[in-house]
C-alpha cells in the first residue's frame, strides 16, 4: 500500500514537473523571441544609407557596428547586393519569409534553425529608402532554441526531482500513517474477536463485514461446540448402553454356564437335573426376549415408514381386552375412560407399545385389589393406577434405558427397564409430551399429551 501510494504521487508529481518545465521554457523563449525582434528593428533603424555603401563591404562595417550581427543588402525585389558573411553565395533571397513580408507590407521577421546545434537564428528584414530606391536590409542574430533552453534547465531539474522524491517520500508517510493506523486499529480489533466500532465513515462498511464475519465466527464455534457436546453424549449413552446390555446378558449365561457345567460333572441327582433344565430353558428365553427389545427399541430409531391415522380409541380398547388375563390374575380391575373416535397421526405397531407399556406396568405395579384407570380424549391418553407409585428421587429417571427400581425384578416379566424408554421414543417422534405424577404406596399416573390446543 505504501509503496503503491509513493509510486502514484511520484509518477503524478514527475509528471506535473515536466509538462511545467515544458510550458514555462516555451514560454520565456517566446518572449526571448519578441525581444529578439524589437532589438533587431531597432538595428535595422539605426542603419543610415549615408554611412554605408550598399555592397559586401557596407554590409562588415554596419555588421561590426552591431557586434557581428548578419547583415544582408537587397534589392526590393531580394537580389542580394551586400552580405556581411563572405561564404554567402545565393544572390536571390526572395522566398525568406522575412523578405517576402517586407517585400509586400514593409518589414518581416522568421525564425530558422541554424546549423549550429541548439541555436536558432532570427532574422529581421525592413524596406529602407536610399535616394528614392528602395532597399531591403535584413540583420540576423543568433539565438537560443527552446530546446537547448530545456536542456539548460536539466540541472535544475534535477534538483526539483530530488525535492520531490523527498517530498513524496514525506507525504506518502504521512498520508499512510493517517489512512492505515485506523485501519490497523480495525483489523487489530477485529482478531481479537470482538465488536469492532470506527469513526471514519469510509470504513464503517469494512467494520460492519468484520462485525458479521466475526457473529458468524462465534455462532460456528458455538454450534461446534454444541455438536461435540452432543457427539460426546451419544458417545457416553452409546458406552452406557453397551455395558447395561453387558449386566442383563451376564446374570442369564452366569446361570446357563453354571447348571451346563454341572450337568456335564454327572454328579447331579434327577430332581437337580430337571431343576438345572428349566433354569437353562428359563434364561435362555430371557436373553431371547432381552436381544429382540433391544432390537425394537433400535428399530423405532430407524424406522421411516410414514405416519397414518390411528383409531386410538378402538386400540386402547382392544388392548384392554389384551391385558385383562393379567390384571385378573392379580386382582386389579381396569375403568374405561376412553372416548369414542380419537385418532392420532402415528402407527399401529407404535400405538400398541405406547398403550401397552403404560398399561401393563399399571398392572404390574399395582397392588391386589387396585385399579387401572385408562383414560382417553383428543388431548390426552392418561393411564393411573393406585399401585406401589414411584418415588421422587426416581421420578425423572423411570424413561431412561434399562432403569428400573427393583433390580432383582429386572429381568421378570421380561422387565428390562426398556418399555417406557420405548413409550418416549414414540412419543418424541409424534412430538407429544409424556410424562408421569406419582406419589410412593398410593399410585402413579402417566399422562402422553398430544399438544392439541
Ligand atoms: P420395566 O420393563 O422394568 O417395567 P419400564 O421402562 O417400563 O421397564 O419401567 C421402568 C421402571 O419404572 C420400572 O422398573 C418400575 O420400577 C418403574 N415403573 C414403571 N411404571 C410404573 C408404575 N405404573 N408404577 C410404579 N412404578 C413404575
Amino acid at each position: 500500500m505504501r509503496r503503491r501510494i509513493l509510486l502514484i504521487s511520484l509518477l503524478v508529481t514527475t509528471l506535473a514537473i515536466i509538462i511545467y518545465s515544458l510550458v514555462s521554457t516555451q514560454l520565456y523563449y517566446n518572449i526571448t523571441v519578441e525581444e529578439k525582434r524589437d532589438s533587431l528593428a531597432v538595428y535595422v533603424n539605426a542603419f543610415s544609407p549615408e554611412d554605408y555603401s550598399l555592397d559586401n563591404d557596407g554590409a562588415k562595417a554596419f555588421s561590426a557596428l552591431l557586434n557581428g550581427a548578419r547583415v544582408t543588402f537587397m534589392t526590393a525585389e531580394g537580389h542580394v547586393i551586400g552580405e556581411s558573411e563572405a561564404e554567402e553565395i545565393e544572390t536571390d533571397h526572395s522566398d525568406r519569409e522575412e523578405v517576402r513580408e517586407a517585400i509586400s507590407s514593409g518589414e518581416g521577421y522568421s525564425v530558422r534553425s541554424s546549423d549550429t546545434v541548439g541555436r536558432d537564428m532570427m532574422y529581421y528584414c525592413a524596406a529602407v529608402n536610399v535616394e528614392g530606391t528602395t532597399y531591403l536590409v535584413r540583420v540576423a542574430e543568433t539565438l537560443t532554441s527552446s530546446w537547448s533552453m530545456y536542456v539548460r534547465l536539466l540541472p535544475s531539474l534535477a534538483v526539483f526531482f530530488i525535492i520531490d522524491i523527498l517530498g513524496c517520500l514525506v507525504f506518502t508517510l504521512i498520508a499512510t500513517t493517517f489512512i492505515l493506523r485506523p485501519v490497523e486499529e480495525l483489523t487489530r480489533e477485529a482478531a481479537g474477536g470482538g465488536i469492532v466500532k470506527t469513526n471514519h465513515s469510509e470504513l464503517s462498511t469494512i467494520a460492519d463485514i468484520l462485525n458479521e464475519r466475526n457473529r458468524n465466527i462465534e455462532w460456528k464455534m458455538a454450534e461446534l461446540e454444541d455438536e461435540k457436546k452432543l457427539v460426546e453424549k451419544a458417545q457416553e449413552s452409546k458406552n452406557e448402553f453397551i455395558s447395561n446390555i453387558t449386566h442383563e446378558m451376564n446374570t442369564p449365561l452366569t446361570s446357563i454356564k453354571g447348571y451346563a457345567e454341572l450337568l456335564s460333572s454327572g454328579m447331579m441327582s434327577e430332581e437337580q437335573k430337571q431343576v438345572a433344565y428349566k433354569t437353562i430353558s428359563s434364561q435362555s428365553e430371557r436373553l431371547t426376549n432381552l436381544i429382540a427389545c433391544i432390537i425394537n427399541y433400535n428399530e423405532i430409531d430407524d424406522d421411516t415408514l410414514p405416519p397414518y391415522d390411528v383409531d386410538l380409541s378402538k386400540l386402547a380398547r382392544e388392548m384392554i381386552e389384551v391385558v385383562r388375563p393379567e390384571a385378573e390374575k392379580r386382582g386389579v380391575t381396569i375403568i374405561d375412560k376412553i372416548s369414542d373416535n380419537v385418532i392420532v397421526k402415528s402407527r399401529h405397531e407404535l400405538m400398541t407399545q405406547l398403550v401397552g407399556n403404560l398399561t401393563r406396568n399399571a398392572i404390574r405395579y399395582n397392588k391386589e385389589g387396585g385399579t387401572v384407570t385408562i383414560e382417553l380424549d383428543y388431548k390426552h391418553l392418561v393411564v393411573s393406577d393406585t399401585g406401589i407409585g414411584i418415588a421422587p428421587e426416581n421420578m425423572d429417571k423411570v424413561f431412561s434405558r434399562f432403569f428400573t427400581v427393583d433390580k432383582s425384578h429386572s429381568g421378570k416379566n421380561g422387565g428390562f427397564g426398556l418399555g417406557l424408554a420405548v413409550c418416549r421414543k414414540i412419543c418424541r417422534r409424534s412430538g407429544w409430551r409424556i410424562s408421569v405424577e406419582s406419589e410412593l404406596g398410593k399410585g402413579s399416573t402417566f399422562t402422553v399429551d398430544f399438544g392439541m390446543r
